[in-house]
């Protein structure tokens, strides 16, 4: 897929412009609640947001949506930070915490009081929900809804003051009940929550609502075209409503795009944190996680994320879209980038009959097949090598091409060997090949008499190799659409049991003792991987699988 989807958001902000609409300005912003890690669908969101203002010279405002005290934390501000940054974004001074609005969020409610447009209402959480009506039913008027201005001014100031328990009283607009929108059957603009905030401590024990807060605090930014998802579309009404009724200093719009759905994941914080709290994964930045975090630990780059974003494109349509359109964005970005190395995984040791003991032959070959300008890499030709288990058979079938018993397979980079003797332990278990080597085959010269081998396979010196870790990975959930279950059944059951695959000793070509995080490397006919930032020591190298070279699982 290399076609890009239209952006229908730049035809708005184009046709703004030219109207002069908000003095020809765009100024976005994303808007994180600080209850969680950033996944794959934020990193569309914060391409998008930061992408348009970029395209148009405005700029792009950090904000976060902080009006949960009970689930927001520090730790998650702080990582979202990083994570966008990482991303490859800059809110250059423009960070904000709705939190810092409070008080003239407080402020505006009680004008909404004074202009009886707000009112304190006093039902339990299940007359709320009962005078509320459904879908088919419209809503009843809150016995509580003809209170006095002085009446709502008084309980309101006594609400913020600690006076009342938690679902004692909410503020409410006064709108419509029977409208067929249910988001305006007066909405909750405030409630009780004796909660320590974890930026404003115990400064207030009333809090408001989000859909009160969000258009407020985009007004109080100046935020021109507020980007949101789909599922707000029912709560613009309420978004307008605010902006129309409160004497704000600008007058953002809301325009909702479809979320990012993919198959074989679940993107949603909430349920990212239950696979965090029940040890289902090892926290937030476990390789698999379809987190920012995970992403970056398992070796993908910003390049890859925002490449992907940008194939996605943005469109009104709800769509799941295929894992793997992500996974080959990652793999082009790669195949750029990636310095080649042979690692094998599976070792089977081969002896080299025809080689002295002590031979150490040094071959060259390029770091990248495309890239002269990364320069050769050293291999080390030894009696001892090993080759990968999957690259031998004992009784091959007649399509195999590679190593078998009186076969011969051209060593990559190297020489044929042709394979004489198996070793085999009591256990009949394979445990070595002895093997000759043809000498005027090196780097890829044909037999003395010119006949075909046709299969190439990977090996490493055994005697001038590194030991290391290699971690494997599959798609964290074994079904498309791990959410689809059936009732009383849970959707972690369809997290995918092999999903991670530790070798302890593979063997890795010696070049890559100088491996650094920040690089990437193809392990020639296996994979991308990277080397963990987190578990790796000085002693002793873990390296992540990024992706598959194929595809295919
Ligand atoms: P989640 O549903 O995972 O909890 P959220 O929407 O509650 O996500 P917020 O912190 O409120 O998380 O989201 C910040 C911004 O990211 C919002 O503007 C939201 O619309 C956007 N966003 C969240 N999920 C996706 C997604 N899957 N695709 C695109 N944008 C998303
Ligand atoms: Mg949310």
């Amino acid at each position: 897929m290399s076609g890009v989807a239209p952006n229908f958001l730049k035809q708005i902000i184009e046709k703004d412009i030219k109207e002069n609409t908000h003095q020809g300005k765009v100024i976005t912003r994303f808007p994180p609640e600080p209850n969680g890690y950033l996944h794959l669908g934020h990193a569309k969101a914060i391409c998008l947001n930061f992408g348009l203002a970029a395209d148009y010279s405005g700029r792009c405002h950090l904000r976060f949506d902080d009006t949960n005290p009970e689930t927001e934390d520090v730790e998650y501000v702080e990582s979202i930070k990083n994570d966008i940054k990482w991303l490859g974004f800059d809110w250059k001074n423009h960070l904000y915490f709705a939190s810092d609005y409070f008080q003239q969020l407080y402020d505006w409610a009680v004008e909404l009081i004074k202009a009886d447009k707000a009112y304190v209402c006093s039902l339990s959480e299940e007359d709320l929900r009962k005078y509320r009506g459904d879908f088919n039913t419209p809503g009843k008027n809150s016995p509580y809804r003809n209170r006095s201005v002085e009446e709502n001014l008084d309980l309101f100031a006594r609400m913020r003051k600690g006076e009342f328990g938690e679902g004692s009283h909410v503020l409410r607009a006064k709108i419509d009940m029977s409208s067929p929108n249910m988001n305006m059957r007066d909405p909750l603009l405030y409630r009780i929550r004796k909660a320590k905030h974890h930026r404003t401590g115990d400064a207030w024990c009333i809090y408001p609502m989000y859909d009160f807060a969000h258009p407020l605090s985009d007004a109080i930014e100046h935020i021109t075209h507020s980007v949101c998802t789909l599922e707000f579309q029912d709560h613009r009404p309420f978004y307008d409503w605010c902006i129309e009724n409160v004497k704000t200093p600008a007058q953002p719009r809301q325009y909702e795009f479809a979320r990012l759905n993919m198959t074989y994941l679940v993107m949603s914080k909430r349920k990212l944190l239950q696979l965090v709290k029940e040890g289902l994964v090892f926290g937030w930045d476990d390789p698999r996680m379809p987190t920012i975090s995970g992403m970056r630990r398992r070796g993908y780059t910003p390049e890859a994320l925002r490449s992907f974003a940008h194939r996605i494109g943005v469109s009104k349509a709800e769509s799941l879209l295929d894992f793997d359109i992500l996974e080959n964005a990652v793999r082009d970005d790669l195949d750029e980038r990636s310095h080649r190395a042979m690692a094998v995984l599976n070792p089977i040791k081969v002896t080299i009959q025809n080689l002295p003991a002590d031979h150490k032959e040094e071959l060259e070959t390029s770091v990248h097949p495309k890239k002269p300008e990364l320069g050769k890499r050293k291999l080390f030709f030894t009696k001892e090598i090993f080759i990968d288990d999957a690259d031998f058979k004992e009784n091959p079938e007649a399509d195999f091409f590679r190593l078998a018993p009186g076969k011969e397979v051209r060593l990559r980079n190297a020489y044929v060997i042709k394979c004489n003797e198996i070793v085999k332990d009591i256990s009949g278990k394979i445990t070595e090949l002895k093997c000759d080597y043809l000498p005027e085959t090196k780097a890829g010269k044909p037999t003395a008499d010119g006949r075909k081998i046709k299969g190439i396979v990977h090996w490493v010196s055994a005697t001038e190799c590194v030991d290391a870790e290699v971690r494997l990975y599959d798609r964290l959930f074994a079904v498309a659409h791990p959410e689809d279950v059936p009732e009383g059944k849970d959707w972690k059951g369809n997290l995918n049991a092999n999903s991670l695959k530790v070798i302890t000793n593979a063997k890795l070509e010696k070049s890559l003792m100088d491996a650094r995080t920040g690089n990437r490397y193809q392990f020639e006919r296996v994979g991308y991987f990277c080397l963990d930032e987190k578990d790796s020591t000085p002693g002793r190298m873990v390296f992540n699988m990024v992706v598959n070279l194929a595809g295919g699982h």
